[in-house]
């Protein structure tokens, strides 16, 4: 398995908060939703995401 985000690091410039609850901590930069993963697993489904685990 091969997961390359390099480009997407070094965009990152500023730190980025979850828009939901605020936390820097577990951010998902991978969908560019602006949330944690916390936030994301309960706006999931509302998001047009399935469940996943
Ligand atoms: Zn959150």
């Amino acid at each position: 398995m091969s997961t390359t985000n390099k480009n997407e690091n070094k965009f990152e410039r500023k730190k980025k908060k979850c828009k939901m609850c605020g936390t820097q901590k577990g951010l998902i930069s991978k969908y560019n939703l602006g949330i944690c993963r916390r936030c994301f697993k309960q706006n999931a489904e509302r998001l047009g995401f399935k469940k996943y685990d």
